[in-house]
């Protein structure tokens, strides 16, 4: 869809202009970020980096995401239950992915005392492509699904509103009507209100644990805003603040400071480097406790790019969810191409096919957070490297998809004003919360879009690449 706004773009004053109320209406709606200089301190903050213009997203692909959502709540809700198929599906990354497998055992240990936690809540993202890749209509294709520390919920719900004022400016209120609503800070922190309501303590509190770098504390405070409202005390702590203050009584309850924890929010916990000896103590101390952990250990693992890969098999959707034929086809019309890379003939064929194309491909470690996929002439390499080795198992392969880019302006504080090629990315915020073994929520909670210049494979908002869009439908 290159060209949307093409009339009204003509002229670079207006551009110009137009860039400027943005970055007010951005400052003034509350889409903030603290600055890399300060990432500590709102004392000076700046807008969180965004596109100027709305990007055009199909509205059926658009339906789509959102019509699969709760199945796929659900897929993540029974593989964080399902601890033979956890156990198969990262039996040969775990001998080589330290993190995973120290995850793992976490996971284990946890079983083998008997769960604590018996309300379970999950806030998840899953993010899809619009590829052309193949001949006809664009399809939705999902890229991952992100399990813990699934962000900007908080200022997706207040971007819409940026791009409303941007398109006034440029003449064009008709456009600006059509933008769609968007809540993500409501959904999450309707999930974790029910949640703490189902832990059943008025006086406990919901913990966010947060990383020692809080540049992105405003997305999460739209989160915890929503839940003072609901009158539900929040408490913001990092990894440390656990190790040295928290505890559990004879029914491990956790306590903070002599506070009892209802929630724990995890915003942080997702990479290795979240970790030391300390905090991976703190860790298990909070997966023993009674407290809902959004998300639990078993949740966190059901969300790799492992069980990712695994999922694609045939036949194990159908394990995974028997009986429920209308969902199994609605998720999996949304998966790509995805491979083991696991020693044996299947990995060593697709390793083989890798190399001989490497801008087919997409070659992903067990991480998040960005800029840790390899594509193109690096990838060649790498597999090059370690395909005889069984360190390739810590590695899945997945299809290169194929988006078509579009013109827009990234917004970033100190950079100069210039149009790029841009693709985008959608994601679908999802919250459920069980009971035992009852589901008593599943919701599609809102949406993402996030948008970078084609010039990057790889890399989300808070690694410095992508920045927050509208979706506009079309
Ligand atoms: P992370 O956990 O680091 O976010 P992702 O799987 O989301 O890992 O990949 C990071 C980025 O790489 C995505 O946001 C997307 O821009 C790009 N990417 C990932 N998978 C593909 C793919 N199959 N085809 C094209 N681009 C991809
Ligand atoms: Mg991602």
């Amino acid at each position: 869809m290159a060209g949307l706004w093409d009339a009204a773009l003509r002229g670079e004053a207006a551009v110009r202009r137009a860039a400027l109320a943005a970055v007010d209406a951005a400052l003034l709606e509350g889409v903030l970020m603290r600055t890399e200089a300060e990432p500590n301190a709102s004392d000076v903050v700046s807008f969180a980096p965004f596109t100027l213009l709305p990007s055009a997203v199909p509205s059926a692909l658009f339906r789509q995401a959102y019509a699969v959502q709760q199945d796929f709540n659900l897929l993540v809700d029974a593989i964080s239950q399902d601890r033979e198929f956890l156990e198969r599906a990262l039996a040969s990354t775990v001998k080589v992915d330290d993190f995973t497998a120290r995850l793992f055992r976490i996971h284990l240990q946890v079983l083998e005392e008997g769960l604590a936690q018996s309300v379970f809540l999950g806030i998840n993202r899953s993010d899809y492509m619009f590829d052309c890749g193949a001949p006809g209509a664009p399809a939705l294709k999902q890229i991952e699904i992100n399990t813990i520390a699934a962000s900007f919920g908080g200022l997706a719900s207040r971007t819409a509103a940026v791009h409303g004022r941007v398109l006034k400016e440029l003449g064009m209120a008709e456009e600006a009507s059509r933008l769609l609503p968007n809540n993500p800070s409501e959904g999450l922190a309707s999930g974790i209100a029910k949640a703490w309501e189902l832990y059943g303590s008025r006086s406990a509190v919901v913990m966010f644990l947060v990383e020692e770098v809080q540049r992105n504390i405003f997305d999460q405070r739209c989160v915890e805003n929503e839940l003072w409202n609901r009158n539900i005390r929040v408490i913001r702590k990092r990894f440390r603040d656990v190790f040295e203050k928290g505890s559990l009584d004879e029914a491990r309850r956790l306590y903070m400071d002599g506070q009892e924890v209802a929630v724990v929010y995890y915003r942080e916990g997702y990479v290795p480097t979240n970790y030391n000896q300390q905090n991976w103590e703190a860790r298990l101390l909070l997966e023993r406790s009674r407290a809902v952990k959004c998300p639990d250990i078993a949740t966190q693992l059901a969300g790799t790019k492992k069980v990712q890969q695994e999922l694609s098999r045939p036949g194990t959707l159908e394990k995974l969810l028997p009986g429920r034929t209308e969902a199994i086809a609605r998720i999996r019309a949304t998966f790509a191409g995805l491979y083991s890379l696991d020693v044996g003939e299947e990995g060593d064929k697709i390793a083989a096919t890798a190399i001989a194309n490497p801008d087919q491909f997409v070659l992903k470690p067990q991480r998040e957070g960005g800029g840790n996929n390899l594509y193109g002439e690096e990838l060649r390499q790498v597999l090059e490297k370690i395909k005889d080795s069984p360190e390739r198992t810590s590695y899945i392969l997945m299809d290169k998809i194929q988006p078509q880019p579009t013109r827009n302006y990234l917004l970033r504080a100190h950079s100069p004003l210039k149009a790029s090629e841009c693709v985008s990315e959608l994601g679908i915020f999802g919250v459920y919360v069980r009971q035992g073994k009852e589901l008593v929520m599943n919701e599609a909670a809102g949406h993402l879009l996030r948008t970078k210049a084609m010039e990057h494979a790889d890399g989300g908002v808070a690694a410095g690449v992508a920045v927050l869009d509208t979706p506009y439908l079309v």
